[in-house]
C-alpha cells in the first residue's frame, strides 16, 4: 500500500514517528516497519518529510550529491529491499583507494593503497547518489505498509506517556519520536539536547567532472596543506570531486570560472587523472564537527546527522547513520517481543550507550586525519604523513583499515553482521 499523505490529512495516534525522511530516517522507518509488520501487534509507524524527491528517471544525469556506502550499509539497505531498487547502472563499486600527501608523487610507492583484494572482498563499497538511497528506502517503507506524511515539524511537546507533534500536516501523538531531521535538527532543539560543535573553517566544494584518464574504479584522495581533494568514481565514467578547502582558499575557487577551476583541479590533484571538465554546477557545504551530548531524551532518540556530523574526508556520515538506525531498530524490536513500549527508558538508554561509544572514537579519528594529514607542518603532522607510507608496507595494518572502511568492525547491529538478503523476518 502506498500512502503518501497530503497536508490537509491528519493521523490517529502512532507508535513511532520518524521526523525526517532523508537516507537515514527513511531506512530506519523501513527497518522498523518490515521487522514488526507481521508481529502480533504491528507498530504504527510514519515518516514526516517535507521535501520528498521525485523518482529519478533511469537516464537522468548523475546528481552531484553522492556518498560512498560501506558493506555494512549495503547489508542494511539489502535487508530492507532498497538495494535492488537502486539501478546498478547508477551505482559504481570501487575496488581501491589511493591516498597520498602532496609531498609525495601520486603514483609512487609512498602512496597508501587499499585494495579490496587484500581482504578477499570484491570491492570496498559503492558510490551512490544520496537521492537514490532516500527514494529507494522510502519506497521500501511504503511497500511494507508504512506512511509517508508530506509535512514539516513545527513544534514538539513531550509528556509522560506520549509526545505531541504539531506539523504542517496536522497534529500527531506517538510513543517514540525519532529525530532524523539532519544537522540542524528541530527535534534535538525542541527537546533541549545540547551539542558540542566545532567549525573546521573549511568548505566542501562538490561537483561531477569528466577526467582525461579513467578513474580505474578507484577513490583517489590527496591531502593538501590547505585541505583534502578526493575523486570518487561514478558509474558513468565521470568522478565526483569533494574538495574540502580552507575557507580562504574555497572562496576564490567558488568564484572563479569553470575553466579556471578545472585548471586548479589539475594542479591540486597533481594531474593524477589528467585534465577535468565540469559536468555539474559546484555545490558548497560549510564543514563542522557536531556531536549531541545526549542521543536520547524521554520518548525521543536522535539518529544520523541529527546526533553527529563528521568531516566528509572519511565518507562516514550516512554509514554511521544507517548503523544508528539498525541499532535502534534492533533494540525496539527486542522490547516489542517482551511487550515493552518502543519508547521505554531501557531501550533509549541502551541505544545511547551503544552508539555513543561507537561514534566518539570514530569522530575523533576523522578529526585527527583532517588536523594532521590535511594540515599542519609541525612534528605530529610530519609523523602522520610518514605514517601513510609505513601503513602501506604492512598488510596487517592495511587489512585493519579496510575492515574499518567496509564498516565491519566495532559492535555492529545484527543485520550489518551477516551477508545481506532481503527478509521479512528481519531482526526476528
Ligand atoms: C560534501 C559531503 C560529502 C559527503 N560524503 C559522504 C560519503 O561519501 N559517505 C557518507 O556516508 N556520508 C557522506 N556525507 C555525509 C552525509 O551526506 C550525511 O551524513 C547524510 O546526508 C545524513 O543523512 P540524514 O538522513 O541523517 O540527514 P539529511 O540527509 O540531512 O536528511 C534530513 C531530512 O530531514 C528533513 N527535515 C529537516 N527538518 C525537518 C522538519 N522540521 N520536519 C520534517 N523533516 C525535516 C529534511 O528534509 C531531510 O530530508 C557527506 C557530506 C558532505 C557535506
Amino acid at each position: 500500500m502506498s500512502a503518501a499523505t497530503s497536508p490537509a490529512a491528519s493521523l490517529e495516534a502512532l507508535d513511532v514517528l520518524i521526523v525526517g525522511g532523508g537516507p537515514v530516517g527513511a531506512s530506519a522507518a523501513a527497518l522498523l516497519q518490515i521487522a514488526t509488520k507481521d508481529s502480533r501487534r504491528p507498530l504504527r509507524i510514519a515518516v514526516l518529510e517535507p521535501k520528498r524527491p521525485a523518482t529519478t528517471p533511469p537516464d537522468a544525469p548523475l546528481d552531484a550529491r553522492v556518498s560512498a556506502l560501506s558493506r555494512a550499509s549495503e547489508r542494511i539497505l539489502t535487508a530492507i529491499g532498497a538495494w535492488p531498487l537502486m539501478p546498478g547502472s547508477r551505482m559504481q563499486p570501487y575496488e581501491r583507494m589511493r591516498v597520498w600527501h602532496e609531498s609525495v608523487q601520486p603514483r609512487s610507492s609512498d602512496v597508501l593503497e587499499f585494495d579490496a583484494a587484500y581482504a578477499g572482498e570484491p570491492n570496498l563499497g559503492y558510490i551512490v547518489e544520496n537521492r537514490l538511497v532516500q527514494t529507494a528506502a522510502l519506497a521500501s517503507f511504503e511497500a511494507a505498509g508504512g506512511k509517508v506524511i508530506v509535512g514539516e515539524l513545527s513544534r514538539l511537546r513531550v509528556q509522560d506517556h506520549h509526545v505531541q507533534l504539531e506539523t504542517s500536516a496536522g497534529t500527531f501523538t506517538c510513543s517514540l519520536v525519532v529525530g532524523a531531521d539532519g544537522a540542524r535538527s528541530l527535534v534535538r532543539e525542541s527537546i533541549g539536547l545540547t551539542v558540542e560543535m566545532s567549525r573546521y573553517h573549511q568548505t566542501a566544494i562538490v561537483c561531477n567532472v569528466r577526467t582525461e584518464l579513467p578513474h580505474e574504479r578507484t577513490a583517489w584522495q590527496r591531502f593538501l596543506r590547505a585541505g583534502t581533494l578526493a575523486f570518487l568514481p561514478l558509474a558513468d565514467g565521470c568522478s565526483s570531486i569533494v574538495w574540502s578547502a580552507d575557507d580562504p582558499v574555497a572562496a576564490p575557487l567558488l568564484a572563479m570560472s569553470q575553466s579556471d577551476f578545472a585548471q586548479e583541479l589539475l594542479r591540486q590533484s597533481d594531474g593524477v587523472l589528467g585534465a577535468a571538465k565540469l559536468r555539474t554546477e559546484r555545490l558548497s557545504f560549510p564543514l563542522y564537527k557536531l556531536t549531541a551530548h545526549r542521543f536520547t531524551a524521554h520518548r525521543c532518540a536522535l539518529i544520523g546527522d541529527a546526533a553527529h556530523v563528521v568531516h566528509p574526508l572519511a565518507g562516514q556520515g550516512v554509514n554511521l547513520g544507517l548503523l544508528d538506525a539498525a541499532a535502534l531498530c534492533e533494540l525496539i524490536c527486542a522490547a516489542c517481543r517482551v511487550r515493552e513500549d518502543p519508547g521505554a527508558q531501557s531501550v533509549l538508554r541502551h541505544y545511547e550507550r551503544w552508539r555513543k561509544s561507537e561514534i566518539e572514537p570514530i569522530a575523533l579519528a576523522i578529526d585527527g586525519f583532517n588536523r594532521y594529514l590535511a594540515h599542519g607542518v609541525g612534528p605530529l603532522s610530519r609523523i602522520a604523513q610518514r605514517g601513510l607510507a609505513l601503513v602501506n608496507r604492512s598488510d596487517e595494518v592495511k587489512r585493519f583499515f579496510i575492515t574499518r572502511a567496509l564498516g565491519l568492525d566495532g559492535e555492529l547491529p545484527e543485520i550489518a553482521r551477516r551477508p545481506a538478503s532481503a527478509s521479512s523476518s528481519l531482526l526476528s
